[in-house]
């Protein structure tokens, strides 16, 4: 019997669903059963939504400053319990425990403190009209919000989305993960010790199809901010639409890592790269899983870049010294297993990893897969076509920019591209050609949460961060003033 039940947070209560139902979670490093998380009905949420209109009036009336406080105080309970939140994270996703500590947990405290500090600081516009007249924007919370997020960095992107929702005055309905719900049940606790007013902030755990779809179709929920799967983008979009609601989708990608021959490739560097294909063990939607190397150095390249990937110890999460975990749940386990064989069916020659791990001890039964490197498929294969979102990597080789752009954007998908060169013309050149939402030259992974985040294509519509996020969650009204 798993020791702990996870609630859901309604009306500023903790409370178990109504019907009774639950779901097992699952620790992915030992592949048993530590927790139950509320399995929602539609009738829990509409308990959450009656709550949250009744709260949101009030809610968006109150002061920014009084809403910044409130989320900083949030802020400091998490940065209080920083151990307890990156054990939980690292038990409930598999990864490494000093990758929550270093990365997850401090980001969703800098999630909450900077949008309490955006909403602030944030202006509306106003327009002067040479013939005497003049526009000003007022922008009013949009009501109730719904926020839906994936497994793979839990509290980090649940805070992304319920940070802006909060700050701009809406009242939210927030989903996790149901494979991944810990750390967000333990934030809602958190919130009612903060003193959020009741019903500002509910969090409703439970199923995709159920609980997160029961949200999406909710009359009163007027936007969704959702990041996930193409494919359930898709779906949400696709029941979102006759009701003419807000979307912001956050989806997959195919994201191209393009090293040219004059790039710096010093140690720090190939580490980069190294870890912008296998960090969060390449469960990263920004992870680059197709990497682009120049032709003249693809040999030498790979040969250095083999033996850093075939250093990356794979283990028990707990542990300090391990780079990668387990992955997430037996099912994605299976399909990551499963798209290895199609990469070797499709011809690709295994360089390194391509198998399973049976490591000893407590995770004798863990999800694990050493890091895999692939080469020989061309770009059109289905292997370098379709999202993996596991440890595995392929190695392309292009001749010349016009070849490595026909490479890197041709895809399906369109988040994230990462460019290694020293030739600042061609970083240029290529930035504003790579289809791409980001395109990070010479770094990966470094975010500046003021910027547009988001992706092209199927891998998303519309864009988040900094005052993109403030917009989606407002609604603007122009007010046009004549006095002359
Ligand atoms: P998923 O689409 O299966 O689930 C995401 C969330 O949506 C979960 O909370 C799930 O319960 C919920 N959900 C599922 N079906 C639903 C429905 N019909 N209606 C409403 N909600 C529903 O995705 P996942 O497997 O949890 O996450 C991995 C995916 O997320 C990958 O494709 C990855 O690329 C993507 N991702 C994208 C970004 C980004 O910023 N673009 C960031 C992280 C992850």
């Amino acid at each position: 019997m798993p020791s702990t039940r996870l609630a859901n947070l309604i009306d500023g209560r903790l409370a178990a669903p109504l019907d009774d139902h639950w779901l097992d979670v699952y620790e992915p490093a030992t592949g048993a059963v530590f927790a139950q998380c509320p399995d929602s009905s539609a009738a829990d949420v509409a308990a959450a939504v009656y709550a949250a209109q009744r709260a949101a009036p009030g809610w968006a009336a109150t002061p920014a400053d009084t809403r910044a406080q409130l989320l900083h105080r949030l802020a400091d309970l998490i940065e209080a319990r920083l151990d307890e939140f990156a054990a939980l994270e690292s038990r409930d996703s598999g990864k490494p425990v000093s990758l929550a500590r270093r990365l997850d947990i401090p980001r969703a405290v800098s999630n909450l403190r900077f949008f309490a500090a955006a909403i602030v600081a944030w202006e509306s516009e106003a327009h002067a009209m040479e013939t005497g007249a003049i526009n000003y924007t007022l922008r009013h919370p949009l009501g109730v919000v719904g926020c839906i997020s994936p497994w793979n960095l839990p509290l980090y992107l649940f805070t992304w989305k319920i940070a802006p929702a909060l700050a701009s005055g809406n009242a939210v309905i927030a989903k996790p993960s149901e494979i991944t719900p810990c750390t967000a049940a333990l934030l809602g606790e958190l919130s009612i010790e903060a003193g959020f007013p009741p019903g500002v902030l509910n969090i409703v755990q439970g199923r995709g199809p159920a609980t997160g779809q029961a949200i999406v179709e909710h009359p009163a929920v007027k936007a969704i901010s959702f990041t996930g799967s193409t494919r359930t983008g898709a779906s949400i979009a696709a029941t979102a639409a006759p009701q003419f609601k807000k979307l912001s989708l956050e989806l997959g990608g195919k994201n191209p890592a393009i090293v040219f021959a004059d790039a710096e490739l010093s140690d720090e560097n190939l580490d980069t790269i190294v870890r912008s294909g296998f960090a969060n063990q390449g469960e990263i939607c920004l992870c680059g899983s197709r990497l682009l190397v120049q032709r003249s150095i693809y040999d030498s390249f790979r040969e250095r870049y083999l033996a850093k990937v075939n250093a990356l110890r794979v283990g028990d999460p707990q542990q300090a010294s391990s780079d990668l975990g387990a992955l997430v749940s037996r099912e994605h386990f299976d399909k990551v297993m499963r798209c290895i064989a199609q990469a070797r069916d499709e011809g690709g020659r295994i360089l390194c990893g391509g198998n399973a791990l049976q490591l000893e001890g407590r995770c004798a039964d863990g999800w694990f897969i050493a890091p895999t490197v692939i080469e020989g498929l061309s770009n059109d294969t289905l292997t370098n076509q379709q999202e993996i979102f596991g440890p595995v990597v392929t190695l392309i080789a292009f001749d010349d920019e016009a070849d490595a752009l026909a490479i890197a954007n041709g895809t399906g998908y369109g988040l994230a591209a990462s460019l290694w060169t020293g030739d600042l013309s061609r970083a240029h050149r290529m930035g504003a050609q790579l289809e791409f939402g980001i395109v990070w030259i010479n770094c990966w992974l470094l975010r500046d949460l003021r910027t547009p985040f988001g992706g092209s294509k199927q891998s998303g519509v519309g864009r988040e961060g900094g005052v993109e996020a403030l917009r989606f969650f407002t609604e603007p009204r122009n007010v046009c003033i004549r006095y002359l």
